[in-house]
């Protein structure tokens, strides 16, 4: 499936907008790349580093004559950012977009949209580090790693076709499945981790000890924590955009602590044991 554009805007090019640009580059898959933000200095750099182009800080500038619109800003920059591309958008470009979370996105584009609802096709690529911002992005980021598209009803089958030959170009195994599910399941894989991550880190750092704790953080630690690294921007963000979900495996998640306390209080070994069996098996069979 090949696939080429003459004209990509990228709103928002830092780690994900950039490396997706990066990628198409090095793929020959895109005539030109503009560069779409809030801030000068950031697009300069983007500019430095040959993610893009050109630049505008003026969405309706920087999407003309874009056969292919790529909404990479936080998710609740996303509707803001709709609003402002909606009256500028032609018959045959695709907005497409790399949030997170996929009801809450999809919620902005049919609030927004109006009758050019078909024109956006949602997509998330399972790809990802705990930096931010251009310096961050590099073209291999997407190779032999999953994106999800969940299109609409009003989609048309060349549209949804068009994003995953993009994503396919780039490296990227793609799937296509239902916003509901995406949000369910990256709930649990990828929200729950990143949210417990910041917080066991906020709540050790906030003890009177946290110095001393520290400084005898060793790999596990390490391993455990890398993520709370991560904006916080954006994952305030997803974490507001996917709370349903996310409050469902987190109230299961606070049964399995409640458990945990109490094979510790019964000094329970056996139980504690089989918990970390069962999870060892299931973390040897996985395949990243
Ligand atoms: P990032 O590196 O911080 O880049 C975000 C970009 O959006 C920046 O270039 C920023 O530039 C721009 N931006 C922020 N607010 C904006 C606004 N209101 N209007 C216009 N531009 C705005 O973030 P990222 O990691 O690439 O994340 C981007 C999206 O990808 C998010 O929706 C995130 O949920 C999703 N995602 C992230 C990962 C990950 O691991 N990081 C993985 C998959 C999907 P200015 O400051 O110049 O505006």
């Amino acid at each position: 499936m090949s696939f080429f554009s003459a004209r990509v805007c990228i709103i928002g090019s830092g780690l994900i907008g950039g490396s997706l640009a990066l990628a198409l580059k090095k793929a020959g898959a895109v005539g030109e790349v503009i560069g779409c933000g809030r801030n000068e200095a950031t697009l300069h750099r983007a500019q430095d580093l040959g993610i893009i182009d050109r630049f505008s800080t003026d969405m309706t500038q920087a999407v003309q004559g874009a056969d292919i619109v790529l909404l990479s800003v936080p998710m609740l920059a996303m509707r803001g950012v709709l609003e402002q591309i909606q009256p500028t958008l032609q018959p045959g470009m695709i907005v497409t977009d790399v949030g997170s979370a996929k009801q809450s996105v999809i919620a902005d584009a049919k609030a927004v949209l109006g009758d050019k609802l078909g024109q956006f096709v949602p997509a998330h690529p399972i790809a990802g580090t705990e930096k931010s911002g251009p310096d961050a992005a590099f073209a291999e980021l997407f190779a032999q790693r999953r994106v999800i598209v969940t299109p609409l009803a009003e989609n048309s089958e060349a549209d949804v076709a068009r994003v995953v030959a993009m994503w396919k170009c780039v490296g990227a195994v793609v799937e296509c499945m239902s916003a509901e599910h995406h949000d369910h399941v990256l709930a649990a894989t990828s929200h729950l981790p990143h949210l417990l991550a910041f917080t066991l880190v906020d709540s050790l750092a906030r003890m009177d000890e946290s110095h001393e704790i520290f400084r005898y953080a060793a790999g596990g630690f390490r391993d455990f924590t890398r993520i709370a690294a991560s904006d916080p921007t954006m994952w305030r963000d997803i974490a507001l955009a996917n709370a349903f979900e996310i409050k469902q495996v987190l109230k299961r998640y606070q049964g399995e602590l409640e458990a945990l306390q109490h094979d510790l209080d019964a000094q329970d070994g056996q139980a504690l044991f089989e918990r970390f069996q069962r999870a060892q098996a299931a973390r040897e069979g996985l395949k990243f």
